[in-house]
């Protein structure tokens, strides 16, 4: 196969090279390497998935509930206003997330490197603030299960959209007053209930006003306590893959929960703007992993496990509560003789 060109036109050779055999020439003449047959090309995949993420976007959605007053809206402030977003969020200034009396979504759009990123935050009102705090779960539970259902009436349709609008709550993240104690029933009872249907991240709120040894201290105890009440956050142990991923998870429980604080005010440090909270004694620099452990939470969330927060959402969570409802609904239309191909729209 590797005629030389020279060759090739002193015999004055009547078929014209083709394309193939004119570079494997080139390569030839010019001493490189020889083309090798042998490859077909199965890692371009790799490239056409990247442009086709990129065509498309990343949607995250994450929720976030707690107590009044725990810093839940300032936190989420400070996530749109810090790294991931500090351009988009200086465009929509006004957008600022107000304060909470209802379940409340707010999106931004998030560009880096040309990667586009939708991040909605559904904001909740004061969990927990009443004085009989029976059942406060519920409208949470609801609002968790209402975007389940709302996906799989869409994917049951027969025109099925090409791409489904998900409102699924991929993750959320649970405020704990930072009581330097232990846990409150009423948080261990909403987050063993909800583990069951979603994603959670607990976090210790406005953890400034705790001392680093009442942290550890609390941290300790908050892991302790979840473990002996059965209760399972994100990153759950069942779901790791393999080995590599058990480790990295496992330091990530060992830091469960991040204690962290929130602030949608810039300050000037050393010359440099950071977000902070002002104090007396010095400002609290909120994406500086040596004052607290906002910085974590982010990357848990977008540089690290985004797309495993997204995969759990889907094939554990969702896919239970697809069963459970087909199951139920084959279960309905069976009693009534009626076809089973439509969902009958039904309180969870
Ligand atoms: P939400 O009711 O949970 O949404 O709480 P907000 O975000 O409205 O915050 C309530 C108050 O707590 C505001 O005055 C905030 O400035 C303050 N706050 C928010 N985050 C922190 C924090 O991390 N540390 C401290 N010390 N105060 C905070
Ligand atoms: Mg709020």
């Amino acid at each position: 196969m590797s005629r030389l060109k020279g060759e090739n036109a002193s015999l004055g050779s009547p078929h014209p090279l083709s394309d193939v055999e004119q570079s494997i020439e080139k390569i030839a003449v010019g001493g490189g390497p020889v083309l090798d047959f042998s490859y077909v090309g199965i890692d371009a995949i790799l490239e056409q998935m990247r442009k086709k993420a990129m065509k498309q976007g990343f949607e995250l959605n994450i929720m976030v509930v707690g107590q009044s007053g725990l810093g839940k809206s300032t936190l989420m402030n400070t996530l749109f206003k810090s790294k991931v977003s500090r351009k988009s969020a200086l465009e929509k200034e006004k957008e600022k997330i107000p304060k909470t009396v209802e379940i409340k979504s707010i999106s931004h759009d998030v560009e880096e490197k040309g990667v586009r990123m939708k991040l909605t935050v559904i904001d909740t009102p004061g969990f927990g603030d009443q004085i009989n705090n029976e059942n406060c779960w519920q409208p949470i539970m609801k609002f968790i299960n209402d975007q389940y259902e709302a996906y799989l009436q869409e994917e049951i349709n027969i025109n099925r959209k090409k791409r489904i609008p998900d409102s699924r709550v991929h993750c959320c993240i649970y405020f704990i007053p930072p009581t330097g104690h232990c846990l409150r029933p009423l948080d261990v009872e909403f987050m063993r209930r909800l583990s069951k249907v979603v994603n959670i991240v607990p976090v210790i709120a406005k953890a400034d006003t705790l001392t680093l040894e009442e942290r550890d201290f609390f941290k300790q105890k908050i892991r302790e306590e979840l473990r002996a009440n059965g209760i399972d956050v994100y990153p759950q142990k069942e779901f790791d893959e393999d080995a590599e991923d058990r480790m990295i998870n496992e330091k990530i429980r060992e830091m469960i929960p991040f204690a962290v604080v929130g602030s949608d005010q810039e300050y000037q440090v050393n010359g440099r703007r950071l977000l902070g909270r002002k104090t007396k004694w010095g400002t609290i620099e909120v994406e500086n992993i040596a004052h607290c452990e906002f910085a974590y939470l982010r990357d848990l969330l977008i540089r690290t496990h985004m797309q495993n927060i997204k995969d759990i959402t889907s094939s554990i969570h969702y896919e239970l509560y697809r069963v459970r409802r087909l199951h139920e609904n084959n279960t309905v239309a069976a009693a009534n003789g009626l076809p089973e191909h439509r969902l009958v729209a039904h309180e969870m």
